[in-house]
């Protein structure tokens, strides 16, 4: 098992060491004990970065979960030994966009529920630009504009973000009707990692987030696409 030491709230560190504990040179990657490498999943690509020991340094190129182990892609055929101590660095440049990213869609997830009582049905980030699937709902183009305009004058709140673990009996209490599907959180995950915006929008979600809605800059909606008969897709960008 992987100590995953972004969570629950340690989202903002970039370094660490750590002791590899499997090497898995033919498949092309490592495991190791702990890690702020953030493994991709829930929308949110992988963290790169680097890993080095004893003057040697190589790339991370993926990272996926697999039986709540990280496997730590590594670019070339220079691997550390099992029990080698190694120090990581995450591409922060990266990292930050993505959770400027994730928050930013928390934010417009809120927005939309609130607005039209559509819940996300999926979501993809990137670096420069992301989408969210709503259902059940049809925006027309006055909607576009309204969701935008909620989200950045809900940005414009400066409210914290907290992110910690609560039990799932109370996070469900807190957490308004549609704003997560918990069917799809296995029942045994318990405590879960809650995200929270300012004193009220409680989701579980496992991703990396700032702790400030103002880091996000402002929210620009690029396209509306509608995937089916009740459900609407939103591109956008970051500005700022
Ligand atoms: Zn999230």
């Amino acid at each position: 098992m992987t100590d995953f030491l972004y969570l629950p709230d340690r989202n903002y560190d970039k370094k660490f060491d750590s002791e590899v504990s499997k090497v898995k040179e033919g498949d092309g990657y490592i495991v190791l004990e702990e890690t702020l490498f953030y493994p991709e999943g829930g929308g949110q690509p992988a963290d790169h970065g680097v890993i080095s020991w004893d003057g040697n340094e190589t790339e991370v190129t993926d990272v996926q979960k697999k039986h709540g182990e990280a496997h730590h892609f590594i670019e070339g055929d220079d691997f550390p030994e099992e029990g080698q101590e190694v120090r990581g660095e995450i591409d922060w440049e990266r990292r930050y966009k993505h959770m400027r990213m994730h928050t930013a869609q928390h934010v417009l997830s809120l927005v939309v529920l609130d607005e039209y009582g559509a819940t996300t049905a999926g979501n993809q980030i990137h670096e420069d630009y992301s989408r969210i699937d709503f259902k059940p709902v049809e925006f027309d183009e006055g909607d576009i504009e309204k969701i935008q305009n909620a989200a950045n004058a809900l940005i414009a709140e400066n409210l914290s973000v907290e992110k910690k673990m609560m039990d799932r009996e109370q996070l469900e209490e807190e957490m308004d009707a549609g704003r997560a599907n918990m069917d799809l959180i296995p029942d045994h995950i318990d405590p879960l990692r809650a995200v929270i915006i300012g004193e009220d929008d409680v989701c579980p979600c496992g991703g990396t987030h700032v702790d400030n809605l103002e880091e996000i800059g402002e929210i620009e909606i690029t396209e509306q696409t509608k995937k089916g008969a009740d459900t609407e897709r939103l591109e956008f960008e970051l500005e700022g």
